[in-house]
């Protein structure tokens, strides 16, 4: 079976898992790619127009996979930890799949959602692998494959790489740079090349260490995002709260570049959380948070991250003379 995986939203943060398991038992994982213009295009058109940038761009993905696969792997992610949840939007991801017409392909829609308990979770990935195979051993054994790719791939980012620098291959040394920035936001928003106009290897061809939420341990950032006063019920906000508070109180980066889409309503309460929580602290770290939707100009875009490094740069150099 070939089966369509669009290398879009929540792709970023469980690709190891899930294409391990379908190799496993014997699928055939096929990729949507990285986005393109047409592939944005495609999205931009079929959406609906409130919806935020991430969304069309995924519409645009399931679009390039038609004709090409048996079925899309769409996971319905309602939560992933007790007491928490997802976006809404990956809550009726599948349904909204649907409502695309165009000939989409069958879709396959575990519903994954812990609040339920690890028994019910174990019997959906089991229902799921009977799409390939009728062996519940094999099935489980092939989830435990995937759950240890998953593990190896955390490691690894924990390690200093970025989820993209594995996805190409790519050894990066930045031990030339003499600035450490802090990109924070959604995994989507900020190792998506496209919507990101690049924004990693650029911020690195100006001399900049980046580093990101991916390579925190999840148990820190969980601790950080734990003492604000606002509990928030969104895990994946949460992670993005937890990133940039371990960042600011440790004064960990020179500066913290925040990456937002358009329309984003969990991401707005986060960065005014974040704005009002890092006032209150008399956080040092200099901050700046970035839109962008699909007419973001990258000329526009570049000019703000040149001034933003060009600021840190200047007060890192003014900070070391006074204390020389
Ligand atoms: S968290 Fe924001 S950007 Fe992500 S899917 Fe939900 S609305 Fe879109």
């Amino acid at each position: 079976m070939k089966i369509g995986y669009p290398q879009a939203l929540l792709y970023y943060k469980y690709f190891p898992l899930w294409e391990t398991f379908f190799n496993k038992l014997g699928a055939e994982i096929i990729l949507s790619g990285q986005t393109s213009k047409k592939i944005l295009n495609m999205g931009a058109v079929e959406a609906e127009n409130e919806l935020c940038l991430p969304v069309k761009v995924f519409y645009g993905h399931l679009l390039s996979l038609v004709d090409k696969v048996d079925s899309v792997f769409i996971p319905r992610i309602v939560s992933v930890e007790k007491n928490a949840f997802t976006c809404p939007k990956f809550m009726g991801l599948p349904d909204m799949a649907r409502a695309v017409g165009h000939q989409v392909p069958r879709i396959i829609d575990p519903v994954i959602d812990l609040r339920q308990g690890w028994k019910q979770y174990l019997d959906t990935i089991v229902g799921l692998g009977k799409e390939l195979s009728p062996s519940r051993v094999k099935i489980l054994s092939a989830y435990r494959a995937g759950v240890k790719s998953l593990h190896e791939y955390k490691e690894k980012t924990v390690a200093g790489v970025t989820p993209i620098d594995i996805i190409d291959n790519r050894e990066v040394d930045d031990s030339g740079a003499d600035i450490k920035i802090g990109l924070a936001g959604h995994p989507y928003n900020i190792y998506d090349k496209y919507t990101s106009m690049n924004l990693i290897k650029r911020m690195r061809e100006m001399g900049v260490a980046v580093t990101t939420g991916e390579m925190i341990e999840d148990r820190v950032i969980e601790r950080e995002a734990a003492t604000l006063p606002k509990d928030l019920f969104w895990t994946y906000e949460r992670e993005v709260v937890g990133t940039i508070s371990h960042w600011s109180r440790r004064s960990s980066v020179d500066g913290i570049i925040y990456i937002l889409a358009f329309p984003c309503g969990p991401d707005s309460l986060v960065q005014a959380l974040l704005e009002h929580e890092m006032r209150k602290e008399k956080s040092t770290v200099p901050m700046m948070s970035l839109v962008i939707d699909e007419h973001s100009a990258e000329a526009g875009f570049l000019t703000r991250i040149e001034a933003f490094v060009d600021m840190v740069r200047r007060k890192k150099r003014l900070s070391r003379q006074k204390v020389g």
